[in-house]
């Protein structure tokens, strides 16, 4: 196979696809490549929570960049991947929960990303299914939901609507500097290659160290109008999960369709995304007590999926230290959906030479390379 893009992005989940696009917009020659088709790796497996997570300044940075240039795309194009702007309602149980609640209001009002602290009260009033006794919350107006398959095929047909290139069935075996090799031995050369290949970067570039975090979800029935927000447990967090522990958080989501979406938790280790009764089980379990009218409810599927981890829980999105031309955008862990615009752009501007909207230095892929590690060198 002869041809030359000037960039070759590698794999169609949320991240390439998102990636793809906004490179062709900024006049470059994409060409987006998958193994299978747009959004259907870990992009299919996950919950579409746009939101403002804050544990760290540098988290909240990109959660907001990218949330910001979110509802630029919903404004352009309304109703895109079943998007609905339903805010988020983070729920206290305790006091100590209730004290950080009252935090994460006032870090995003302070970064203008509105958020109103509640009483036990009001969060019953807000959320009637959600049970009695619960100590407060907060309520985020800003974040929303979507269906991240439907987005990444909408950027891969926007992608080829605007003069990119979709070459779907084509799985990546190696990468090179300049060139990029398929499973049937065919070659590809181009300037600029972008790797976004998910969980599948921890084959092609193992120094990256990129690994699976399991999540475990479950959806029910439709239910229509019993639940209008977000529904997450204050205790929910991207804290790195220690060797075979499992974290359980409540967060329950309501699709457009009248179903709930329940998750989710964390495992580390884990080799395969088969489906976990124990684990299931404590997610059920945590979303009930939020919610004890799930009891009553039908779940109509459960699944898992691996959410592509880097070691210190940034995603990787810049330059390769050693290949030239080959960039990164991956390790996105539980947050791949709400990051993905920022990422993008973050990448458009490194690789036209740009300054950057925000910091971006602590996401830079050579933050893993070490002279020992280096299978190049
Ligand atoms: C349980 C769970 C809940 C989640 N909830 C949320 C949430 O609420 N909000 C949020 O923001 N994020 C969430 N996430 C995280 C989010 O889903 C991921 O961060 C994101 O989907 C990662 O996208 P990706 O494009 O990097 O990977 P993928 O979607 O896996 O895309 C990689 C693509 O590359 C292709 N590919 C792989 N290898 C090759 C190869 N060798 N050659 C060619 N193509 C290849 C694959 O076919 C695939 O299409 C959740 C994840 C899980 C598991």
């Amino acid at each position: 196979m002869t041809m030359k893009a000037n960039v070759l992005v590698i794999g169609a989940g949320i991240i390439g696809a998102v990636c793809a696009l906004k490179l062709q917009q900024q006049g470059l020659q994409v060409s987006l490549i998958d193994a299978a088709s747009p959004g259907c790796g870990v992009t299919a497996a996950g919950m579409g929570h746009l939101v403002a997570l804050d544990e760290t300044d540098q988290e909240l940075d990109l959660c907001l960049f990218s949330l910001r240039l979110w509802q630029e795309f919903f404004a352009e194009h309304p109703g895109v991947g079943e998007a609905s702007h339903c805010g988020t309602l983070w729920v206290a149980e305790n006091e100590a929960q209730l004290t950080e609640a009252h935090h994460r209001a006032q870090r995003l009002n302070a970064r203008l990303w509105r958020a109103e602290a509640l009483t036990g009260d009001q969060v019953q009033k807000l959320e009637p299914a959600l049970r009695q006794g619960l100590a407060g919350g907060v309520r985020v107006f800003g974040d929303s939901v979507v269906y991240p398959p439907l987005i990444a095929h909408f950027m891969a047909q926007q992608l080829v609507k605007q003069g990119g290139q979709l070459l779907l069935g084509k799985r990546v075996l190696s990468v090179d500097a300049g060139t990029l090799t398929f499973e049937d031995g065919s070659q590809l050369s181009a300037d600029t290659i972008v790797v976004a290949t998910g969980m599948d970067v921890a084959r092609l570039l193992p120094e990256v160290a990129i690994f699976g975090r399991k999540g475990h979800l479950a959806i029910t029935d439709r239910y229509p109008g019993r639940l209008s927000h977000q529904i997450v447990s204050m205790d929910y967090g991207q804290a790195a999960v220690s060797a075979d522990a499992l974290a359980v958080a409540a967060n329950v989501q309501p699709r457009p369709s009248g179903q709930w979406l329940i998750g989710s938790c964390r495992q580390d280790q884990q080799i395969d995304t088969s489906l976990d009764p124990t684990a299931l089980g404590a997610v059920l379990q945590v979303a009930m007590k939020l919610l004890p009218c799930l009891a009553d409810m039908q779940i109509i599927r459960a699944w898992a999926g691996m959410r592509p981890a880097s070691p210190d829980g940034h995603p990787v999105i810049g330059p390769h230290p050693i290949l030239k031309g080959v960039w990164l955008a991956a390790g996105h862990e539980g947050l791949g959906v709400t990051t993905a615009m920022a990422t993008a752009q973050l990448l458009a501007d490194q690789i036209a030479g740009r300054p950057c909207e925000i910091d971006h230095t602590s996401y830079l892929p050579s933050r893993f390379f070490t002279m020992r590690s280096l299978k190049y060198a």
